[in-house]
């Protein structure tokens, strides 16, 4: 790679899932477009994110450069917002000092900057610098069309939606249902979350390029839509759609002088086809009841399970029935006593993190119980896994809705975890009708699995759709802004 290539900086919001498709998409542009890559990370846990990037990524360092930018002081940040979205857009905010020292230190010219949608604030450093603009979303082309709308949406269209709890109308594509919308809907009152997802859809509109995770033939009605100048494309007149997905991190090869993960391990013993893998993505987490629930419904379903499992966020009434001193096994505090000896035959509990990617490639997996986080979904969907739709926050009930209605890959419960807690006997019949063999349901979504498997390697390809995008937003990237209009001239 010669010192004379085209520098481009990416920057990665707090939290893995915001992290890993930057490190992915980083690696992407370096290793198959022959650009130079730098990803700025901002983090509120430097020595972890750390020990996470020297543990899967090391080899990543060969090819990308990996800085994290100075740790913020969160104690120093005023008026701290309830919203998780609100506080990553803050944290985000008040790292841009140390990205623009970092930017002004480097020696070589940078022609490109890449944020997610939590970094749009960084775009003012882009001017700075005269860097072209570019979002990466981390999510799907369907919530992309929600944000972009939602500094445009008329006063009755919100009325309707919020008070009377009609569909979120957005031009073009899907309509949002009440149940599954974002909780700057159903937290109307907290302006400060509103207003950052209106300033958030304006700059995607200031965007030169909204890179998506998605691909063409995944979400074709919403890709049209946002390039239709008589629809969404309207607010998104100078930004190109470039859905370059899926972008994952690939599962690693198992290698002889490292020890196997337990979990992997533990997966190579079971057959085919016959493990329901259960994990809420890097941060979900369930109630004292629910978990409760989860595990009685996992036992009674008498299916061999991996479940990463993470302390409930508050005690309730009966969550205080389990307490330590009553346990008589091994089993974490607040799972059912006796849980883990009851399943050890069918079960793995693993405390808080598993290696996800391997998990979900091993023959042995044959169901995915998530929480719908984006980068969960495309992982589960390229190794042909169908899922049980668990989803907490975020823009996971719209996930949900379009692999459970749309792309036919997902069961989903009755009524939505945010509704009141799942029952056993709903868990346990959601896992029978995905994991059983002799059940036709089950089959049928992993059919659909595997179909929307073949349309990613096809995507991914030489000459796929997401390659080719990826391969025009990385030529715009080597000419920079000054020829950002000659080269979309020869380009179209
Ligand atoms: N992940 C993992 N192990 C875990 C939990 C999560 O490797 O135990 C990874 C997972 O493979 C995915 C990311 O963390 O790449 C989570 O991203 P996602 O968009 O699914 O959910 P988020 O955590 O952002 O809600």
């Amino acid at each position: 790679m010669g010192s004379t290539a085209p520098h481009v900086a990416l920057l990665a919001s707090p939290g893995m899932g915001h992290l890993i498709p930057m490190l992915e998409l980083g690696h992407r542009l370096a290793s198959t477009f022959s650009l130079r890559v730098t990803v700025f990370v901002v983090t509120t846990d430097a020595s972890t994110a750390q020990s996470q990037i020297n543990q899967e990524y090391s080899t990543y360092k060969k090819v990308i450069s990996i800085v994290l930018l100075e740790q913020l002081d969160l104690s120093s940040l005023m008026d701290w917002p309830t919203a998780m979205l609100s506080q990553i857009v803050l944290i985000m905010r008040h790292s841009l000092r140390y990205l623009r020292s970092a930017i002004s230190s480097m020696e070589i010219r940078l022609t490109a900057l890449i944020v997610d949608v939590f970094g749009v604030d960084a775009f003012a450093v882009a001017d700075e610098f005269k860097m072209l603009r570019y979002v990466l979303v981390t999510t799907n082309a369907w919530y992309l069309a929600l944000i972009t709308y939602l500094p445009f949406i008329d006063c009755k269209n919100e009325d309707d939606h919020v008070r009377l709890h009609q569909p979120f109308n957005i031009p073009g594509c899907e309509s949002v249902r009440f149940e599954d919308t974002i909780s700057a809907f159903y937290n109307r009152d907290d302006q400060t979350l509103f207003n950052d997802y209106k300033r958030t859809g304006i700059e995607l509109g200031r965007a030169h390029g909204l890179l998506v995770n998605t691909w063409e033939s995944l979400e074709p009605k919403t890709l049209r839509a946002l390039r239709d100048p008589k629809t969404m494309g309207r607010f998104l007149e100078s930004s190109r759609i470039f859905p370059i997905g899926p972008v994952v991190r690939p599962s690693q090869p198992a290698k002889q002088d490292v020890p196997r993960n337990k979990v992997l391990e533990w997966l190579d013993q079971q057959p085919a086809e016959s493990v329901l893998y259960v994990s809420f993505g890097s941060g979900g987490t369930l109630s004292a009841d629910q978990l409760t629930e989860l595990a009685w419904g996992l036992e009674q379903s008498s299916h061999r399970f991996v479940w990463v499992v993470r302390p409930p966020t508050k005690d309730s009434a009966s969550g205080s029935f389990f307490r330590l001193s009553k346990k008589t096994d091994k089993t974490p505090e607040y799972l059912p006593d006796g849980f883990v000896t009851r399943t050890q035959d069918k079960g793995l509990v693993v405390p808080t993190w598993a290696p996800q990617t391997e998990v979900l490639a091993h023959l042995s997996v044959g169901g995915f119980l998530s929480h719908c986080g984006w980068n969960s979904i495309l992982e589960s969907i390229l190794n042909g896994v169908p899922m049980i739709a668990w989803p907490l926050y975020a823009e996971q009930k719209m996930n949900a809705t379009m692999l459970a209605e749309q792309l036919g890959v997902t069961v989903k419960p009755e009524k939505l975890p945010s509704s009141g807690i799942i029952r056993r006997d709903e868990i346990e019949a959601m896992v029978r009708r995905v994991m059983e063999k002799d059940g036709n349901e089950g089959k049928q979504m992993r059919i659909r699995a595997h179909d929307l498997k073949r349309t990613a390697d096809e995507a991914l390809r030489e000459g796929g759709s997401s390659h080719y995008m990826l391969s025009q937003m990385a030529r715009e990237c080597e000419c920079g802004l000054e020829k950002l209009d000659e080269v979309r001239g020869g380009l179209d």
